[in-house]
């Protein structure tokens, strides 16, 4: 007896732990930096903290009043109606309901590659098939509307990243326009805007009040320090009405995640400095690491080192650990998380000794054999 045929699905790679790690380079944890998950370096907002242990001994009961709540919180930020806000247990539980609303058996997703493995992964749970459209380098992964429209064969949903991950790079508003209106009437835009905190440009959750294709993905994960309760919503087009209401596994989010969530936003001290000290490390990371950068409006950088497993691995045993995009179609790039100050300047300063001694003519101003490229005037890790 086998469950139904799994083998078009993936496990999902999460990146391993910080005891891990530590462990296998033998060094203790507290030394390790670890900017490979676009975690929070300042922690969780203290105030959902506070919150979370204040509401610890009323779990007995379903968290019924709590998700309204939100829900409404939610509906207020946005100038939306509370069933407009689909909470689900982080932002991927809430994509997962977005495939479960729209997919029926064989329909088909578009989806940027490079871009983000679980849109695949939930719309093939779902019966789903997984049509890609393509960022070019030499574009520096600009999401054109005209290779998506160029890709598009009358998918359900059509994803856009913004800020894109791992690339930094933002989709603007005339763009999601042209793909809103390029696309069948029966195709909705969704809008990942899991990064969209950091970024300078506005929330496009005003299309999800003007139009009827265009809805918005948030997560508390990255901005809010809350990737460990799993909380984020959809904001969805009016005209889907009570569709949350038939298709949500009841009380989507524990108690605990939505005391946070409701806590966490009224926390802007956090918020503020979260989105500071990124501002400052992605401007760190881009003037000084000697290498090729793109200019990022996320938490990371990303950054063409070669060959991303050998220098993943060589600043590993250094204590530091990126993300090897290889897993996301960039076998040649790294990306970088936006630590502490501490944090950032460290990885930097390993980054560019193990750099300086794949490619010693890295930093200098000399075009070395690899081609150059260094975005950086540094004086550190030459040699
Ligand atoms: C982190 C992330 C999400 C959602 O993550 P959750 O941890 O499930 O909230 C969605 N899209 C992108 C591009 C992300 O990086």
């Amino acid at each position: 007896m086998q469950p139904r045929d799994l083998s078009a699905l993936t496990p999902y790679e999460a990146g391993r732990g910080i005891e891990e790690v530590a462990r296998e380079v033998g060094m203790d944890p507290a030394d390790l930096v670890k900017l490979s998950s676009n975690e929070n370096p300042h922690g969780p907002s203290p105030k959902a903290v506070e919150a979370m242990r204040e509401h610890a001994d009323g779990v007995h009961h379903y968290p019924k009043a709590a998700h309204a709540d939100l829900q409404e919180a939610l509906a207020e930020r946005w100038d939306l109606s509370p069933e407009q806000v689909w909470l689900g247990n982080g932002g991927d539980g809430a994509l997962d309901y977005l495939a479960r609303a729209m997919l029926d058996p064989d329909d088909a997703i578009l989806v940027p590659d490079p871009g983000f493995a679980y849109y695949a992964m939930s719309a093939r749970y779902h019966h789903g098939r997984v049509e890609t459209y393509p960022l070019y380098r030499s574009e520096d992964f600009e999401q054109r509307p005209e290779h998506v429209l160029d890709a598009y064969d009358g998918e359900r949903v059509v994803y856009l990243i913004s800020p894109h991950s791992p690339t930094g790079r933002e989709i603007d508003r005339d763009a999601i326009l042209e793909v809103a209106d390029g696309v069948d009437d029966d195709t909705v835009v969704l809008v990942d805007e899991a990064y969209g905190v950091y970024s300078e440009a506005p929330s496009k959750a005003d299309l999800v009040r003007e139009r009827e294709d265009v809805a918005v993905l948030r997560t508390f994960s990255k901005s809010h320090g809350l990737a460990g309760v799993r909380l984020g919503y959809l904001l969805t087009p009016a005209a889907w009405a009570d569709a949350y209401a038939r298709i949500n596994t009841p009380f989507a989010v524990n108690e605990l995640a939505l005391r946070a969530g409701l806590a966490a936003l009224e926390d802007h001290e956090h918020v503020e400095r979260t989105v500071e000290s990124a501002a400052w490390a992605r401007e760190f990371i881009d003037e000084t690491l000697t290498a090729r950068t793109w200019p990022s409006q996320g938490n990371y950088v990303l950054a063409a080192v070669g060959d991303a497993e050998a220098v993943f691995e060589a600043a590993k045993e250094r204590g530091v650990i990126v993300r090897d995009a290889t897993s996301f179609g960039l076998p040649e790039c790294i990306r970088i998380t936006c630590g502490t100050r501490r944090e950032t300047t460290r990885a930097v300063e390993v980054l560019n000794e193990v750099l300086a001694m794949r490619d010693p003519y890295a930093g200098t101003g000399t075009p070395g054999p690899a081609g150059g490229g260094g975005a950086g005037d540094t004086d550190e890790g030459g040699g």
